[in-house]
């Protein structure tokens, strides 16, 4: 199969696997399964992240990362009349996840399907329906079971605290758009997937030894805050903002010189840069104005690294998500012109 289709059908299984943030056990398994049966040996880190490791030329160390977690949603409360009141995983507004389908998980493994409303979800029949504000409070979860109180819901083992997941909604289209919730980060897991597929069937080995560090808690802010002490390099692959004044698009790979965070690192960036110019890539350089990576937790974890930020433009982030068969493509060019470089 040609790299970018295993690529794209890579994502569709991995935003079709539940993974709120905290909640990866199932995704990572599913990760681990694909990096090991190209040959990769992988091992966990205490709090569920993965780790891969391809074999370089030298000992010298560089990682990559992409976050497997989500957005998602926790039970906050059962409500009298059988729903559920909601508390989110992760930074989203409620209009993003209104009307959308959504899968509440027991921790005794049963799952149930449900949609996000508004606590007057019909204009037939409430005058605020349309002007009540879409805040946490205003928000519910109407479960597909015949329910109609708080005991009935507890009787199918629901409880606070339970992990609430949207439904993905993948679709990939004939003139290449790919639009999904989740995109961020799974493209990013999908693409760095499609470079030990690439690596293993070329039987290319890397200059540097690379680690991939495929992370869960990304969305809440701690992600890559642990990494293996060998990397010496660290890049965060995950979704290009876009829109506004910023110059990053779907089909573009977006090499992020600053977020909220702060700057990235000046030579890397540079590096990369060249990188994306000398193999003609489709790439933009661009500031992301409300943003963090998991670079951005590694260096908040006291990792002695350099970082960079890369990856394809994500329509919509954090909401009904949008990117391009392109912008995969340019990423994952840009890593493997990355993986060739020579030790200096
Ligand atoms: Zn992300």
């Amino acid at each position: 199969m040609e790299t970018i289709e295993y690529i794209i059908q890579t994502i569709e299984k991995l935003v079709n696997i539940p993974s709120p943030s905290g909640f990866t056990e199932e995704v990572m398994s599913f990760v681990k399964q694909e990096a090991e049966g190209f040959g990769y040996q992988t091992e966990y880190t205490k709090k569920g992240g993965l780790v891969v490791t391809v074999p370089g030329k030298t000992k010298r160390c560089v990682g990559l990362s992409a976050h497997v977690d989500t957005l998602g949603a926790m039970v906050r409360s059962i409500t009298g009349k059988g729903t559920l009141k909601l508390i989110p995983v992760g930074g989203f507004m409620m209009e993003s996840i209104e009307a959308s389908y959504c899968r509440v998980h027991t921790r005794d493994g049963r799952s149930y399907t449900g949609t996000i409303l508004t606590t007057s979800p019909s204009v037939h029949t409430y005058d605020d329906a349309r002007s009540m504000e879409r805040v946490e409070k205003n928000m519910e979860v109407r479960l597909d079971e015949l329910v109609a109180s708080k005991e009935e819901v507890e009787a199918l083992g629901i409880s606070a605290g339970d992990y609430i997941s949207f439904d993905a909604n993948f679709r990939y289209l004939e003139n290449g758009f790919v639009k999904s919730r989740h995109l961020d980060d799974k493209a990013s897991v999908g693409v760095l997937l499609g470079v030990l597929k690439e690596l293993h069937e070329k039987s290319l080995t890397p200059e540097r030894t690379v680690k991939l560090v495929i992370s869960n808690y990304e969305e809440v802010g701690h992600g890559a805050s642990y990494i293996p002490q060998e990397i010496e390099e660290f890049i965060a692959v995950d979704m290009g903002a876009v829109g506004d004044d910023l110059g990053g698009d779907e089909r573009k790979v977006s090499i992020c010189a600053k977020d909220s965070s702060g700057p990235y690192d000046y030579q890397l960036t540079n590096r990369l840069i060249a990188i994306a110019k000398e193999k003609k890539l489709d790439y933009v350089v661009d500031v992301f104005p409300h943003y963090g990576s998991d670079v951005s937790a590694a260096l908040k974890g006291g990792n002695n690294i350099c970082g960079a930020l890369i990856g394809q433009g994500v329509s919509a982030s954090h909401s009904m998500e949008r990117t391009h068969r392109q912008g995969l493509w340019n990423t994952f060019l840009l890593i493997l012109g990355y993986l060739e470089e020579k030790n200096e």
